[in-house]
This record gives C-alpha cells, structure tokens and sequence, in this order.
C-alpha cells in the first residue's frame, strides 16, 4: 500500500482483519475447569456438553383445558356423544383408561389418561351433566404435546463453549440439572500508565488529568467475568514497567495496560514488552486506537492499549474482549452489525478504518437511523458514555454526507 499525502495511510500499520486474524491464531482456550450450581453458572462457559437424561415433556399432556377423547371415537360426520368418567389436572392425572365411548376433562399440563389421544378444546364442546356432544373438524391427535417433542434422552442440549444465558439456566431447570462443568475464571491484571495521572479521590496537581482508564476497564472486565488484579497507576520509567509486567505475568493469563504505547520519550510498554516477551504488532490502521500492542510475557497474553480513553475503550471492545472470549473457551461470534441512514456529515480521511461514536435512534416511521455524538477526538470520553453504537467507516472511505448508509455495531449485545 503507498503512503498517500492526503489520507491516512500508514504502511506498517496491521489492518483490523490482521490484527484480529494474528489474536485468533495466537490464541487458546485455557485449561481449568470448575462444577458450579446452575444459577452461579449465569454469565460463565460450559466446559462440557448437557445431555439430557429425561425427556421434554416428561409425559404426553394436554396443550388445552378441554376433554381427552379417543381419536376412533371421533365422528366422521354429524356428531358424536361420550361420557366423562374422570378428570385429569396438571399435576393430578386421571387414573381411569378411557374406553369406546367415554372421555375424560383435562386441563392444560396434564397427563393424557390412558386410551386417550386426542384432545378437543372446551370451546369446541357442548356438555349435559356428564355426556359431552362434539362435532366434526376434529382430527387424531389434535392438541397434544407428545412426550420428548421438546428434547428427547440423550439429546444434546447445550454445547460446550456456550456462554450461558438466562434463558440456558432455565434450560438446565426444566432437564433436573442441578450443577455444570464451566470453564474457571481468567485471571486478568491491569493497570494504567503514565506520570501525570492522579488518583480518583485526590486533588489535581498542575499538569495532572485523573485516571479514567483504569475505572473503564474495571467496569468492562467486571461484565466480563473475570478475575480482576488491579495493580493501580505505573510510572513512566523503564524499572517500574519492567517490575509490573513482570509481577502481573507470574499468576495471570492476560495483563493489561493502557498508555505508554506510542513512540514517545516515556513510551516504554512495547520496549519492554519486546525485551521480556514477544511483541506480536504494535500498530493496526484504525482510528482511534492505531498505538496498541499485542504480545505475550511468559504465559500470560499481553495486550498495551492506547492511553486515550476512547481509545482504550475502543480498542478493548473490538480486540481484547474476543481475545478474552476465545482464552475463556467460548464460541466463536460475529459481532452485530447493520446498515442504517446517518443524519449527521461526518468527517473522515481515507486511510485507516474509524470507529465513530453514534446515537442509534427509531423515528416515528419505525425506521432507525443514526447521528454522531459530535466531536470524535480520541479523548473525548463523554463521546463513549453518549453513544449506543459505533459507526464503522471502512479503511478507504473519506467524507460522509448527510442521508449516506453507515455501518453500525450497537453496544447493546457488545459492552
Ligand atoms: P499515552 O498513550 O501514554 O501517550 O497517552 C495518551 C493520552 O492519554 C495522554 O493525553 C494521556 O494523558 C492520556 N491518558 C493516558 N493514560 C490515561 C488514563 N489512565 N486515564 C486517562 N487518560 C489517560
Ligand atoms: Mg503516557
């Protein structure tokens, strides 16, 4: 690729599709496993695949309150009577066979009698003391759930690698699982760099911002579930970041920084990573966040990202979180993403793919559109907290005028 004058192309920049391929490649699932009760399993991966040991439903039951007849005794033409010789409750089943001629009152949920088949809904019925007269339009069969039409023994009904949802915890439930094999916690260590950050709580000194990152990425890792190592602030000199990766790589399987990646006089984090561990890149063409490092320092996977808060955040979203997916054994996923109108120009230069920051809306049509939070500059934080999606605009695409289809990831789903 040639450096262009008026774009924003660099060549030793990894596209994103590189630098995602490169994580992919690098990466495992690690090992470790634990037995959890199902509801303290909500949020972690399963490490094993559930079979089913009964069948869903249990039983054949009744998908309607209404009378459970036999299929031969329905009438062909005209219709037909038949005496109610018992009752069957959801919980309650009827104990009498139905024989030729006889039916039984039943109620949703509950066990079709013996010699029954067929269920007519009350609706469909009309009764005199205890003889029912039910017309044609009735076929074999009608309004039953058959025993094991949901899951049958022996089904797989969830996979391994699956991260386990509400609805998943349910599932377990209604199968009789009381516990599953989930993939352990990550351990996850991070801390910020650089020398002019000050701590929340403390006042500003001249030249001092607070350290917002450090609180972003608690609060992402927090939602990922993992085990969390805050190892605070670490100054911009090469002994203490040499000290703190060393520290962080001895128990954790991934380390995080932010700052101090770029190339800057007190940028040491890729020097250090490349003389204590492996700098697999340093630089993808996207904006914001082009200065991120990934690598490794003996087990533990390495990821630098940018100081500037969009940035971090930006980059953590589209990198580390399906690095920490994959290292957590969970499935591999395709983001969310859509095209919708943008309804506000937004600036771009060609050269490097831009995560914007979007307010996702639906008009009064039903239809949704887009709108930039405003000013896109990489330390605009307030931009993240505004928006609900990112915008993507592709690597070579330049200006973007009003009405135009963008694409867009909301963060619904994503953070
Ligand atoms: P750096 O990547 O260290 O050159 O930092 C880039 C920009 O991000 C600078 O303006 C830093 O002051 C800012 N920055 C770095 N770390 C943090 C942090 N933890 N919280 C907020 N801003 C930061
Ligand atoms: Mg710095």
């Amino acid at each position: 690729m040639k450096t262009s004058c008026c774009g924003d192309y660099d060549p030793n920049s990894l596209t994103v599709e590189e630098a995602l391929h490169r994580i992919d490649q690098d990466l495992q699932p690690i090992n470790g496993e634990e037995q959890l009760a199902i509801r303290t399993a909500l949020g972690r991966v399963l490490a094993e695949n559930v079979l089913s040991k009964i069948n869903v439903p249990p039983h054949d039951n009744s998908a309607m309150d209404g009378y459970a007849v036999r299929g031969e005794d329905l009438p062909k033409e005209g219709s037909t009577t038949l005496t109610v010789i018992g009752t069957s409750l959801a919980g309650q089943p009827c104990t009498e066979t139905i024989q030729t001629g006889q039916c039984a009152r039943i109620f949703t949920g509950a066990v079709i009698p013996n010699g029954a088949d067929t269920i007519i809904m009350q609706e469909h019925v009309e009764r005199q003391d205890d003889v029912i007269t039910i017309g044609v339009a009735h076929k074999t069969g009608d309004h039953v759930r058959l025993e094991g039409e949901d899951i049958a023994i022996g089904q797989i009904v969830l996979k391994v690698g699956k991260r386990l949802l509400p609805a998943d915890i349910g599932l377990l439930a209604s199968l009789g699982v009381p516990e599953v094999k989930v993939k352990r916690r990550l351990r996850v260590a991070f801390f910020s760099t650089g020398d002019e950050l000050c701590a929340v709580g403390e006042i500003l000194k001249p030249g001092q911002i607070y350290d917002s990152n450090r609180y972003a990425l608690h609060g992402i890792l927090t939602r990922l579930d993992v085990e969390l190592i805050d190892m605070g602030v670490v100054r911009d000199t090469p002994e203490e970041v040499e000290e703190a990766f060393l520290s962080a790589a001895k128990c954790n399987d991934a380390i995080i920084t932010s700052g101090g990646v770029s190339v800057g006089d007190a940028d040491y984090v890729t020097d250090t990573l490349r003389r204590l561990g492996k700098v697999n890149f340093w630089k993808v063409a996207m904006k914001p966040g082009k200065p991120l490092t990934f690598g490794k320092i003996q087990n533990a996977v390495f990821f630098g990202l940018p100081g500037n808060p969009v940035s971090a955040m930006v980059t953590f979203y589209q990198f580390v979180q399906p690095a920490l997916h994959r290292m957590m054994g969970q499935n591999k996923t395709t983001p969310t993403r859509f095209t919708v109108p943008c309804l506000s120009p937004l600036k771009k230069h060609p050269g490097r793919v831009e995560f914007q920051r979007g307010i996702l809306e639906t008009n009064e049509q039903g239809n949704l559109a887009v709108r930039s939070t405003g000013q896109q500059g990489s330390g605009i934080l307030s931009s993240m907290s505004q928006a609900n999606c990112f915008i993507i605009l592709p690597r070579d695409c330049g200006f973007v005028t009003t009405g135009s289809e963008v694409l867009v990831e909301p963060f619904e789903g994503l953070i």
